[in-house]
């Protein structure tokens, strides 16, 4: 994975500040920026404005390129951008902009593996449910569905293992699975992303 964003007063801003509005750059990274995953405990204000509330601080996205890279930043990269000018290497820039369907590839053949391991840290497979949903695939559905049968990840991520799965089934999630994978978080899960996408 390749680091994007992570600043602070130490380490200063590791790319150049560009003008006084945020630019086509800033849309192309919010657009992709769809959902935090590795939540921390606690919470991270802005370095440079101890702004708390413009942004939780306390995850970051992930970011699959079709050309092959996966890119990490911090929760705060939106708000770096948007209030301080931040400007993120080109090349992550270029590589969220390819707008592509992602192939099915060795990343989400890895996510898979992860989310059919019993004995794989939780907090692995937690991250897993959320980055499969990148590729629209019958293959995440299935390692989705999989997922949803552990108790453990049932419990404690059946919200998110909906979200998953309503963001690769798109409207037919709910008919697609049928009511007894579609019940409790897992139909709550859809349901907040379908009521986000219309
Ligand atoms: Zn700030």
């Amino acid at each position: 994975m390749l680091n994007v964003g992570w600043l602070g007063l130490e380490m200063g801003f590791q790319g150049g500040l560009r003008g006084s509005a945020p630019d086509a750059g800033y849309e192309v990274v919010r657009a992709a920026s769809r959902r935090v995953s590795n939540k921390m405990m606690g919470y991270h204000a802005c370095d440079f404005c101890g702004d708390l509330d413009a942004a939780s601080g306390n995850g970051e996205y992930r970011y699959y390129s079709s050309s092959g890279e996966t890119f990490v930043a911090p929760e705060l990269l939106l708000h770096y951008m948007e209030v301080h000018r931040y400007s993120p290497p080109d090349a992550f820039l270029e590589a969220l902009g390819g707008g592509s369907e992602l192939a099915w590839d060795w990343r989400a053949e890895r996510l898979s593996a992860i989310l059919r391991d019993e004995v794989e840290d939780p907090e692995i497979r937690w991250n897993a449910i959320f980055d499969i949903a990148n590729w629209k695939d019958a293959r995440a559905v299935e390692a989705l569905r999989v997922a949803a049968t552990d108790p453990i990840l049932l419990d404690n991520a059946g919200f998110e293992i909906g979200e998953s799965l309503g963001m690769v089934l798109g409207a037919d999630a709910v008919g697609e699975l049928g009511g007894d994978v579609a019940a409790g978080e897992i139909l709550r899960g859809i349901e907040s992303v379908q009521e986000k996408t219309g």
